[in-house]
């Protein structure tokens, strides 16, 4: 009998012993091929001595000293990594224990933002359906997930939302990526005139979209156009990449591959790989002289905001990511996998779509490849297939939802940016054989 209240309370955990490199191993020593990093999360695999020995030495010195009384050299040392990576050296980062945190900490931002300004009717953030940004209540306002939202909506806010780009399941027949691009953008510009410019602090959506749809990034220009009509509308445009960020789809940002720069962005997940809790929210610069300006200080915090040993992790990942060419990995590793995907799924009758970019890889799941009818949700799909890739020594990260909300089926795969090419091949040899027989599920 056990004390812990399980995320799933029915299931039978395996219990974790041991992770090197890529592979996970547990009580029983079986081996499982990490394939998605838990979701996104081990950027450097498991067990990389530098960050173990970064942490360690960081403990040794300090472990935590609150914030409100000291800052520390692993927050600075980050901070100046990434405002560099970012491209301002003016910007500024918030350092918190997750991607839910992230999120909260750019809602309040944007506000007090806008307030600082005199401009406090600005109240709603036009987020995208399809959508997943935390946990949290703000977070969860913004996510446009029915299933995590099914319980909680009386107590979240009603804000707008938009259209997911979605190129699979919305792009016209005779449309290139580039004209759905723009299509799937002309959303914002109808929700801001539904809703006022003059209301809305800003636009919230993952550069790639993670494990609601199953991987999808932007059309086309669609980023771009985006950028152009929070620009001419003068709201604050916040991307999410939680997931899609620190390297995840062979650059620092995924949104550098779009040509633009969001006014505020948030981080989580690979910024220290797993090794500790770390998120972090950074913001342009003039959005923190703004507050300043005005309040003398941003009204946040939590206990744990400027974590030393979690930032020290954050450090030693960012580190290893330049020192062994993590970026490059990840790109051609991605390609790679993305390749010997097509060719070892191509005959299943179950493959509708393979897509991503970098190391950040989705399939989506359709019963019919003609019509692209998805799996109905009743059927659990995700579930059973999480649980045979497990039995099958694999790690994969499989959801549902991702035609409607409620049907359709995918599998996320965001391996360890170390992978190689014999990786790739165990673990599309591994995922075709978890994927043969799906009827029998
Ligand atoms: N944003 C995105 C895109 C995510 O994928 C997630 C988690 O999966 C979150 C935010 C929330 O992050 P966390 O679970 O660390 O609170």
């Amino acid at each position: 009998m056990s004390g812990v209240f399980y995320r799933e309370p029915g299931n039978d955990y395996a219990r974790i012993e041991r992770g090197e490199g890529v592979y996970l191993y547990d009580s029983d020593g079986r081996q499982y091929l990490d394939g998605s990093g838990g979701a996104a999360v081990c950027s450097v695999g498991h067990g990389h001595p530098a960050v173990v020995d970064a942490i360690k030495q960081q403990v040794d010195r300090c472990a935590f000293a609150h914030t409100l009384f000291f800052t520390n050299e692993p927050q600075e040392q980050l901070a100046e990594i990434l405002c560099s990576r970012f491209g301002e050296a003016d910007a500024r980062v918030y350092f918190l224990s997750g991607g839910s945190e992230a999120n909260e900490t750019a809602i309040k931002l944007a506000r007090q933002y806008w307030v600082a300004k005199g401009q406090s009717e600005r109240t709603l953030f036009i987020s995208r359906q399809q959508s997943y940004h935390g946990n949290t209540l703000g977070a969860l306002s913004l996510s446009g997930n029915p299933g995590r939202r099914a319980l909680f909506g009386p107590l979240l806010q009603n804000w707008p939302k938009i259209s997911p780009c979605y190129a699979y399941r919305h792009q016209a027949v005779d449309e290139t990526p580039e004209d759905y691009g723009l299509r799937a953008a002309t959303k914002l510009q109808l929700a801001i005139d539904q809703h006022g410019a003059g209301n809305i602090a800003a636009f919230v959506a993952e550069t790639v979209v993670g494990a609601t749809l199953g991987v999808v990034p932007p059309a086309g220009a669609y980023l771009r156009h985006i950028r152009d009509i929070c620009d001419r509308n003068d709201i604050l445009l916040i991307l999410d990449e939680v997931m899609a960020g620190s390297g995840r789809c062979g650059t620092h940002f995924a949104f550098e591959q779009d040509g633009i720069r969001p006014d505020i962005v948030t981080v989580a997940k690979g910024l220290a790989g797993g090794y500790q809790p770390l998120g972090a929210t950074i913001a342009r610069g003039y959005i923190h002289k703004e507050i300043v300006a005005a309040h003398g200080a941003f009204a946040h915090g939590h206990t744990y905001v400027g974590h030393a040993t979690a930032c020290a992790a954050g450090v030693a990942v960012a580190d290893v990511v330049d020192d062994e060419g993590l970026l490059a990995n990840a790109m051609a590793m991605g390609e790679l996998l993305r390749r010997e995907l097509r060719s070892a799924l191509g005959s299943n009758p179950w493959l509708g779509d393979i897509r991503g970019r970098g190391l950040f890889v989705g399939i989506e799941l359709v019963t019919d490849r003609e019509n692209k009818t998805p799996p109905p949700g009743s059927l659990g799909l995700p579930t059973k297939l999480r649980k045979k890739a497990m039995q099958s020594g694999l790690i994969c990260y499989p959801g549902g939802g991702s035609a409607d909300g409620t049907n359709g089926a995918h599998i996320m795969l965001a391996p360890p940016l170390i992978y190689t090419s014999q990786h790739v091949d165990e673990l599309v040899t591994r995922l075709a054989s978890v994927l043969t027989d799906i009827d029998a599920l």
